[in-house]
């Protein structure tokens, strides 16, 4: 049931007791070889030595994504060259990509992770792992081949794209797990219905490990009903290693986070102090077991709430809710913050809307929602044409409380990303 099962049930008070240790052992490394914390611990006076708890974590300095970028190449490393034996980057979403740097330790410790968030699924030895994501200096499709090799998988590095040869690769080794991206998930429903392909007949995937954006319960339903398998919320970004930082179980309640690697803190995104148990705020996330980059209180901008429940599988780390959105992906439609989940969710839930949508904002107050919807909808009935247009207005409104333009296509009009979907699309001059 657990690939380490003392890791993974580790009780509370050795748990803090192996975060103090690793946690002080990080700011001396820290402290010792990188002057950047250096400055900035001595500038808040504390030392390796006064770390005596994990509540200490409080006092020690937060890490931005302009830091990594103002140290960019290797300003943060905290050891020498010769022992780093790879090198990644953020995949650029929001921004210029940082650098990030592992030694074998790192890629060994990041694989061990990544194996106990398959195992926790159900992935075993003998099962066929299709990697779609992308392969190179984003992390997605590296540290899950790892995970799964390390596991006993066979795995097939198909990356993303080139969908006709995906399903051929499916049917031909018979792929029981795919690792795919949301909108890269739905898309490649909609070509397999297009093909006559029933994926619960004829193909034998049964899990997908879908992250790298966020995406809300609708979508996870849609995918699951559509690709007719169990679909697990995959979360990670490349600072904190790149994916399996939080990972769902077979519970799929929730994503369990390594705390032995990792301290979580949900902060005020505003003032950058905590918010009660189980309020939602930003995710703030300390590395406890790197070496080559460790990371102290890295601001992740990703918004969730700690689930303080224990988890019925028995595991002892906590959980967090998938992540509700990026701080920097709100908008303000007539003084209203709208994040772009709140949408999708709206749209997930509406019969007849198909896979693929945008949002176009145009002005301060004016927001078009650009929507595919399923090909008998256009059976040259206006009346039914008018009123899904009415109905996918009036649900957003209720949500979002502006009334949006809603423009109506026929699905395959969007453009179809391979990496991470662009959804928002802002022609505003500020
Ligand atoms: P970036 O996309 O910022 O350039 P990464 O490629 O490292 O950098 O992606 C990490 C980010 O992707 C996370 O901070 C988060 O915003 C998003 N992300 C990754 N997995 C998930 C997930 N399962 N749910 C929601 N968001 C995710
Ligand atoms: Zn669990």
């Amino acid at each position: 049931m657990y690939w380490n099962k003392e890791a993974e049930t580790i009780d509370a008070a050795s748990l803090r007791e192996l975060q103090t240790e690793r946690l002080r052992k990080t700011v001396e490394s820290l402290y010792e070889n990188v002057p950047f914390y250096r400055k900035k611990l001595d500038s808040t006076g504390v030392k390796p030595s006064d770390i005596k708890s994990t509540a200490d974590i409080r006092r020690l300095p937060f890490t931005t994504r302009e830091d990594l970028r103002e140290n960019f190449p290797d300003g943060l490393l905290a050891v020498k060259k010769e022992q780093v034996v790879r090198l990644h980057t953020s995949s650029g979403t929001t921004g210029k990509p940082k650098a990030i740097f592992f030694s074998q330790h790192d890629i060994d410790t990041a694989s061990e992770l990544v194996a106990r968030c398959l195992y926790m699924t159900g992935l075993r030895k003998g099962d066929i792992f299709q990697n779609m994501m992308t392969y190179g200096l984003f992390t997605g499709a590296l540290m899950l081949h790892y995970g799964a090799e390390k596991l006993g998988c066979l795995v097939i590095p198909a990356g993303p794209g080139n969908t006709a040869r995906q399903i051929s690769l499916m049917q031909d080794f018979g792929t029981t797990a795919i690792h795919i991206t949301p909108s890269y998930a739905l898309y490649l429903a909609s070509v397999l219905q297009k093909q006559g392909i029933d994926p619960k007949k004829d193909l034998k995937v049964r899990k997908a490990y879908v992250g790298a954006e966020p995406y809300t319960e609708e979508t996870r339903k849609k995918i699951e009903t559509l690709l007719g398998l169990d679909a697990y919320n995959c979360y990670g970004l490349s600072e904190m290693n790149g994916p399996g930082v939080a990972f769902e179980c077979e519970y799929k309640n929730g994503l369990h986070i390594w705390e032995d690697n990792f301290i979580i803190e949900i902060l005020d995104p505003v003032t950058g102090e905590p918010v009660p148990d189980g309020s939602n705020g930003e995710l703030v996330l300390t590395t406890l077991n790197r070496e080559a980059m460790p990371i102290l209180r890295y601001r992740t901008k990703d918004l969730t709430r700690v689930l303080t429940e224990q988890c019925p599988c028995g595991r002892t780390h906590r959980r967090i809710h998938s992540i509700l959105g990026r701080a920097d992906d709100m908008f303000i439609i007539k003084g209203v913050n709208i994040y772009p989940q709140e949408i999708e969710r709206v749209l997930m839930s509406i019969k007849g809307v198909a896979e693929n949508y945008q949002i176009h904002l145009e002005s301060l107050d004016s927001i078009t929602i650009k929507v595919e919807i399923d090909s008998n909808m256009f059976d040259g009935r206006i009346e039914h044409l008018v009123s899904l247009r009415n109905e996918i207005t009036e649900k957003l409104k209720h949500e979002i409380l502006v009334k949006p333009n809603v423009e109506l296509l026929e699905p395959g009009t969007l453009p179809i990303s391979e990496g991470k979907a662009v959804r928002v699309i802002d022609t505003r001059t500020m």
